[in-house]
């Protein structure tokens, strides 16, 4: 056995409503622990904005606030988690979405004799969604996500992180919103009682300050 075989290895599922905040604490984790974190909505946005194939596929989906289907959305995180900076595990915010995605996710890592150690669910009532995501402002070239009222860039409008402007997602919009939290209902939160039954799911109250929804998962993680 060689010495990296005893390396800590964390791989981490964020579980919870659009907008409750997966994003950001998956951003902190991955600082934290050092590991790459892996955003499904993130992977097709940048294809969007290259104009790829995957990208015009996906953005018909995306636009609706329904699903991009399943066998598209697997086979690009499955590639992903292939990559050799994952090999100490990764944070994964945004997938699986449905039960089929997380069985595949399983499938994967059992055939390597490996599993997922946490589930992480950010817990934000309904009521809350709505006005966190209308004032939510996305950088379309790095990705760095800001909140006009609990997270404000420095300067308003502009990506601290790269300098480009802000924009509010075309799917942030309140009427998209309903629907995401809809399908979000239908056919995410199933997967709470999934990883329940695993025994790996952990709640975080994601309703107060940013910091310590951060203070509660590193309580779970450990220092
Ligand atoms: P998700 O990835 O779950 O969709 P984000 O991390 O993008 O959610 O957060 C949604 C919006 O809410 C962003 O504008 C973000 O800055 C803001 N936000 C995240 N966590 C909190 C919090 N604990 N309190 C207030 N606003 C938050
Ligand atoms: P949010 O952070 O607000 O929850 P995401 O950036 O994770 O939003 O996802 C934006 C959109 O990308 C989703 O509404 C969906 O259309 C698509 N998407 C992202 N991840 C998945 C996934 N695992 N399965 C299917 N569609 C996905
Ligand atoms: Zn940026």
């Amino acid at each position: 056995m060689t010495d990296e075989s005893w390396e800590i290895q964390m791989k981490i599922i964020m579980l919870g409503a659009p907008g409750a905040g997966k994003g950001t604490q998956a951003k902190m984790i991955a600082e934290k622990y050092s590991i790459p974190h892996i955003s499904t909505g993130d992977i097709f946005r940048a294809n969007i904005s290259q104009g790829t194939e995957l990208g015009m596929e996906a953005k018909k989906f995306m636009d609706q606030g329904l699903l991009v289907p399943d066998e598209l959305t697997v086979k690009i995180l499955l590639d992903r988690v292939a990559k050799e900076d994952c090999k100490n595990g990764y944070v994964l915010d945004g997938f699986p979405r449905t039960i089929p995605q997380a069985e595949v996710l399983d499938k994967a890592l059992t055939e390597l004799g490996d599993k997922v150690d946490y589930a992480i669910n950010v817990d934000v009532p309904d009521e809350s969604i709505i006005t966190r995501m209308s004032g939510r402002r996305a950088c379309v070239k790095c990705g760095a996500t800001y909140h006009v009222k609990y997270n404000a860039p420095k300067a308003e409008d502009v990506c601290d992180a790269c300098g480009e402007g802000l924009v509010l997602r075309d799917d942030d919009h309140p009427e998209t919103v309903t629907k995401r939290l809809n399908v979000y209902h239908d056919q995410t939160q199933p997967l709470i009682e999934y990883y329940s039954k695993k025994d790996i799911l952990k709640a975080v109250d994601g309703t107060v300050d940013m910091k310590d929804v951060f203070g509660a998962i590193v309580a779970i993680l450990g220092e």
